[in-house]
């Protein structure tokens, strides 16, 4: 007979298979399709992405669906996906994360061979075009500082105001070469494209493409005090590299404009189409690095890597597998809306993942001591059971049993509730693939607490069933008290108290829940020999993992995620 747990099981499995098998295909891909189609824009052409982290925190979850867009629809398409460090912006940029973003992505099954590039190694090319868009009259020396320049910005009806539009050449010339030169303090001029001050886009009003900076920077040291702006030096970036799609997030649909304009003016033969997608978010965290930065910083959390955490070193900590995140990915899908998604279905894609792969063991968590008061003392009996039952090569494992077992404290009750079908004085329990047993009392200190619970067992239900036909409600899981290990165990909750936290309030809206540590947790002794990367199932407790910090003598674990399916339910 299969029990109602098994059949669900059945069916995840396949839904897994189907989803996997489905041919990757949104809006983005038909693009890709109509440029290299015969007279398309890229015909005949390699199709070439990137993925251009600011190396200025961890990635995350976010980042997760970029990396994915980027790097599978180069695989797609036989192409090449390229990693590039947009670091144009000296500030909190750091090493750490460059190794950090190459470990993560890396994890996830994405390689960018040899295709590493900065974008800090461009600084000369750019630096040349902007004197060639200055000789051609299309680029120009701003004295107006920032206040200014906002001030004069004009609205929907006034066109810009920008009073060295018309500096001769020569002076221009002259000017940036003193910005780069160190001659005049931060802010103190700009250089600007000279596009139209009347533009329905503000990003057309003569962007500013340079501004001075004196500031040390990761790779080029203090070589440096003029930093391009994100606008110029991105396009450049990618016609650099040959990119034939630069894929990228919502907020650049506007600034599309003035990338295709300093492709064109800069002079470069092949043009690199930009494409926008929306953004991922999901509910009950938050996504930006600033906002995880101020998690770590004011120690609300244990690291960038720890568990609560959406960054992809946080969610690996957690026990997440790159199959889930990556699944996760495709199945969210890519469109041109902004959405939330919701966090219980990135669970259930875990979940899905570990159903199939992750091998059953038994642990309790808060334990009670159970005495079978009828079992001979020193008596010890093994039991074989599969590791797997949704994948029975995974094979079986032996489990000891004896007279005394640890059990959940929930799993007994003096008195029960109406449809409490575990252990209470007269009634029988399946003791999970060993006997029944039957509830004869238990003991209590002198506040209340009860210390070990009795039971008999019936020696004719080995194995659990019962020869008689009778019917038996309750199993319950156990370890071994002469055959266990003690363990750590950390439950995580959300981090947050509210679906989608403000800026202001982040630290204000902290659930003091959402990480409980429990200690004395006793487990199956098999565990200590599974690899350290093992994902595992306590039955009836959820999806497991250790984390970095356990070692064979002082086992702690994650849980990684419930059993129960919040997402399935909805
Ligand atoms: P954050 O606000 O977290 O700092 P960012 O966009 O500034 O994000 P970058 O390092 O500049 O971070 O991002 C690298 C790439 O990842 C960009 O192409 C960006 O569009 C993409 N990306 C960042 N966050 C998300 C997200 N939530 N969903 C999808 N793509 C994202
Ligand atoms: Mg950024």
């Amino acid at each position: 007979m299969k029990s109602k747990a098994s059949k669900e099981r059945m069916s995840d499995e396949k839904k897994v298979t189907e989803t996997t098998e489905e041919v990757w295909s949104n809006f983005i891909h038909d693009f890709i399709d109509e440029d290299l189609a015969p007279g398309g824009r890229f015909e005949g052409k390699t199709v070439h992405t990137r993925f251009p982290p600011e190396p200025n925190g961890y990635l995350h979850i976010g980042h997760a669906k970029a990396i994915c867009i980027d790097f599978a629809t180069a695989e797609k398409y036989n192409g090449l996906c390229n990693l590039r460090m947009d670091d144009t912006n000296p500030t909190k940029e750091d090493v750490e994360y460059v190794d950090a973003i190459q470990e993560d992505i890396h994890w996830l099954g994405f390689d960018w061979g040899d295709r590493f590039h900065y974008a800090s190694d461009y600084f000369p090319q750019m630096y040349d075009i902007a004197v060639q868009l200055i000789k051609d009259g299309k680029a120009y020396v701003c004295e107006m500082n920032a206040e200014e320049m906002r001030a004069n910005r004009g609205d929907l009806t006034t066109p810009a105001v920008s009073p060295d539009r018309d500096r001769p050449v020569e002076e221009s010339l002259d000017l940036f070469a003193r910005m780069k030169a160190g001659e005049f303090p931060d802010g103190a001029m700009t250089l600007r494209a000279k596009i139209d001050l009347s533009s329905g886009n503000f990003n057309m009003r003569d962007p500013v493409l340079y501004r001075i900076n004196h500031l040390h920077h990761h790779r080029t040291g203090d070589e440096w005090c003029i930093y391009p702006m994100y606008d110029f030096a991105h396009p450049i970036e990618d016609a650099i590299e040959g990119i034939t799609h630069s894929l990228c997030t919502l907020e650049f649909e506007d600034h599309r404009p003035l990338y295709d304009w300093v492709v064109e003016n800069a002079g470069f033969q092949q043009k690199p189409r930009q494409i926008e997608f929306a953004r991922l978010n999901i509910n009950n965290t938050v996504m930006s690095k600033r906002k995880l930065r101020t998690l770590v910083e004011n120690g609300v959390v244990s690291g960038w890597d720890d568990p609560r955490m959406p960054t992809l070193c946080g969610l690996r900590r957690r026990g997440y597998t790159p199959e889930s995140i990556r699944n996760f990915c495709t199945r969210i899908g890519v469109a041109k809306v902004n959405s939330v998604v919701e966090y219980s279905f990135l669970e259930h894609c875990l979940r899905e993942d570990l159903n199939l792969r992750a091998q059953r063991v038994m642990g309790v968590l808060d334990p009670v001591k159970l005495v079978l008061t009828n079992y001979p003392e020193g008596k010890t009996e093994e039991f074989a059971v599969e590791n797997n039952p949704n994948n029975p090569d995974d094979g079986t494992r032996t489990v000891t049993f004896s007279r005394e077992s640890w059990i959940e404290r929930s799993d007994f009750l003096e008195e029960p509730f109406k449809g409490y079908h575990r252990l209470y004085p007269g009634n029988e329990v399946r003791l999970k693939t060993t006997y029944i047993v039957k509830c004869t009392g238990c003991k209590k200190d002198e506040n209340g607490n009860v210390v070990e619970v009795y039971a008999e067992y019936d020696p004719e239900t080995r194995g659990g069933n019962t020869p008689d036909g009778r019917k038996v409600r309750g199993t319950i899981h156990w370890v071994d008290v002469n055959n266990c290990r003690d363990a750590q165990v950390r439950l995580y909750e959300n981090l947050f108290t509210v679906a989608d936290p403000e800026d202001e309030e982040l630290l204000e809206v902290i659930n003091p829940n959402s990480l409980q540590t429990l200690t004395g947790c006793k487990m199956e002794a098999s565990i200590a020999k599974m690899p350290k990367d093992t994902s595992f199932q306590l039955m009836r407790q959820g999806y497991f993992c250790f984390d970095k910090d356990s070692t064979e003598d002082n086992l702690i674990l994650n849980r990684s995620v419930l059993l129960k399916d919040g997402f399935k339910k909805k």
